[in-house]
């Protein structure tokens, strides 16, 4: 049986006194039947990582560099997200895809680096508005399934983000029946690849417009095993509803 997961991704915001959020998030949803992942802004790990210690709520990254140390200014390694207090990191973004040109294979080496130095590698996929209308969006899938997964992935190091860019921070959500067929056909490759055991135990979630409004009919899409929020993650308000309806 997956476990749920509620994953707020805080993208470029948060400063010392957003801290102040994780402690109401502690507050209401201490050791939750569902798994809570935050990813603040790497200034913020070391503290989000003390504030929430003991809670049940982990603490990630939102990128990692693939090597593990050296001549890389601005970067940080995936041992150096681990020693902060994260257990997590997501790779792949779209956002980092695009504003940093990472390719699939520069994201399959980091969630490799990330695997390695024993975080859980959250990896996002999803197709642009263009490859949607052409009736890409499942070759686009496959082929960053292919460029982008490692070959050691399990149901503990791994998790599977689909995010149809359109769809990130625009209030546009795809039909529950276009969310169900990205799943469905994620989790069946990912059984085909790992074999049934491995394929069955990775947890796939939504990422895209997240709300309160949307959480539940979004959660009870065969195939979802939870949500990787942006904007909605931000406070405790708007995220604690959605980690309710994971619950
Ligand atoms: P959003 O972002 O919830 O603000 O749409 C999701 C994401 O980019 O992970």
């Amino acid at each position: 049986m997956r476990r749920k997961l509620a994953a707020g991704n805080w993208k470029m915001n948060g400063i010392s006194a957003s801290l102040t959020e994780l402690e109401s998030l502690a507050t209401v949803h201490a050791n939750a039947g569902v798994d809570i992942l935050i990813c603040p802004p790497a200034t913020l790990i070391h503290r989000a990582a003390e504030t929430t210690k003991d809670t049940g709520i982990r603490i990630g990254g939102q990128d990692c560099h693939a090597n593990a140390a050296g001549a890389h200014t601005g970067d940080i390694g995936a041992q150096m997200l681990k020693d902060a207090g994260a257990t997590a990191v997501i790779v792949g973004h779209s956002e980092r895809r695009e504003d940093h040109d990472e390719r699939n294979e520069d994201v399959r080496a980091k969630a490799k680096a990330a695997i390695d130095a024993g975080l859980t590698a959250l990896i996002c996929l999803g197709e642009s508005l263009a490859q949607r209308e052409a009736a890409n969006t499942l070759d686009i899938i496959a082929g960053q399934m292919s460029g982008s997964i490692p070959d050691l992935a399990t149901g503990e190091n791994m998790v599977i983000a689909y995010e149809p860019i359109w769809a990130i921070g625009t209030g546009k959500v795809p039909t529950l029946e276009q969310i169900g067929e990205v799943h469905d056909f994620i989790r069946t490759r990912l059984e085909r690849r790992f074999g049934e055991g491995v394929g069955r135990s990775i947890r796939l979630l939504y990422g895209g417009s997240v709300k309160p409004a949307n959480a539940a009919e979004i959660f009870a899409v065969p195939n979802v095993d939870g949500a990787l929020v942006g904007g909605a993650s931000l406070k405790t308000a708007d995220f604690s509803p959605i980690i309710s309806a994971l619950e």
